[in-house]
């Protein structure tokens, strides 16, 4: 299937936490590939990666977005971005 995140098939979905904390709140939880869900973990600071800088506050400020429409789309921003700046 397409991942919604970075617009290109990959049939590894995984489901990812916002922050890590795995609370029951649903707006943390979203699907998306395994790539995307790597690419996220490095950008928030959830997993340490030398070469990929991550973006402070990012998960503060996703948490500020209301809806899971917005937050869907912060994330399809912030990773397209990273995969098109580093093509
Ligand atoms: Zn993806």
């Amino acid at each position: 299937m397409v991942c919604n995140y970075h617009g290109k098939k990959n049939n590894e979905i995984e489901l990812m936490n916002l922050d890590h904390k795995y609370l029951e709140n649903t707006l943390d939880w979203y699907y998306m590939c395994a790539k995307c869900h790597k690419i996220y973990d490095y950008l928030a600071g959830l997993v340490g990666n030398k070469k990929v800088k991550s973006i402070p506050n990012l998960i503060k400020n996703l948490k500020q977005l209301q809806t899971r429409e917005e937050r869907e789309q912060a994330l399809k921003d912030i990773i397209t971005h990273y995969i098109n700046k580093r093509n």
